[in-house]
């Protein structure tokens, strides 16, 4: 969206912002038809949410309106992203890309782990709000009370954002904002893409299945919610570095807490189990 002399009409992160919401509410609703359709019945893992979608679409709207588009202006305004090079190199593209999905997996574990899953915090900060839900209705994703929305969303979206250097790449911003929308209305649809892929197959076409899997899969997060203490940051489109590496990943942990020997499968990591 850009004047005659090509400068942008709207201030980057409101263009962003406004992207963002498109994606995040078209998908949204795409995944509710199907829902309420009972489309792809192959893939969908988990009853339907018991909250409907006009239950749970005004606190969405609520914190992306009123926290998570403040904070983005907030951050240009003071000149932290959005601002500087109009456009990145290729591989600073590339390379920022892969920053922002670290920096999103830390500042989202710690976050969620050490401060909304505190005894004592978990209500008070609203993060008992989000757990009310099973996952499973893609719109949920934003689900959850206000401080919630700034620690789990809005904090590992915005201070990798302000540390990446990748200046007013619109294109950049474009995409980070709608992959991070895409990815969350996924993890919360109860829909698994994963599904149907072959799990017969041995030697390198069973290594790739395995690996396809696990880059596809919704389970970590579902499984977080079912349980809890596990998977506090890995997820579809996440690096799962910290949950990885801090043994809470939830093919590393048995229902009841106890650490499992090793991973049911694969090279990489299993998401897939059962
Ligand atoms: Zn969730
Ligand atoms: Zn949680």
């Amino acid at each position: 969206m850009s004047d005659a002399s090509g400068g942008l009409i709207l201030p980057l992160s409101v263009l962003t912002f406004a992207v963002q919401m498109v994606v995040y509410h078209g998908v949204g609703l795409w995944f509710e038809w199907c829902d309420r359709a009972g489309r792809l019945p192959a893939y969908k893992m988990r009853a339907v949410e018991r909250m409907s979608y006009f239950e749970l679409l005004p606190r969405v709207l609520f914190n992306q309106v009123f926290i998570l588009l403040p904070a983005m202006v907030l951050v240009e305004v003071l000149g932290l992203a959005f601002v500087g090079a109009p456009q990145i190199g290729a591989v600073h593209f590339v390379l920022a890309m892969i920053a922002m999905g670290v920096g999103h997996d830390v500042v989202q574990y710690v976050a969620h782990r050490f401060v909304l899953h505190r005894p004592g915090l978990m209500r008070r900060l609203g993060h008992g709000v989000h757990h009310s839900t099973g996952a499973s209705r893609a719109v949920s994703a934003c689900y959850m009370g206000a401080p919630d929305f700034f620690l789990e969303i809005v904090l590992p979206y915005l201070l990798p954002l302000t540390l990446v250097g990748a200046g007013a790449d619109v294109s950049f911003h474009l995409l980070v904002a709608s992959l991070g929308a895409i990815g969350g209305l996924y993890e919360h649809s109860g829909y698994d893409f994963s599904a149907r892929l072959p799990r017969d197959k041995t030697g390198l076409r069973g290594r790739f299945y395995a690996l396809l899997r696990s880059f596809s899969t919704s389970k970590a997060h579902a499984e977080h919610h079912r349980r809890g203490n596990v998977s506090f940051s890995d997820g579809f489109g996440s690096p799962g570095i910290c949950d990885s590496m801090f043994k809470t990943r939830w093919d590393l942990v048995g229902d009841r807490g106890e650490p499992r020997e090793r991973p049911a499968e694969s090279p990489r990591r299993r998401k897939q189990a059962a």
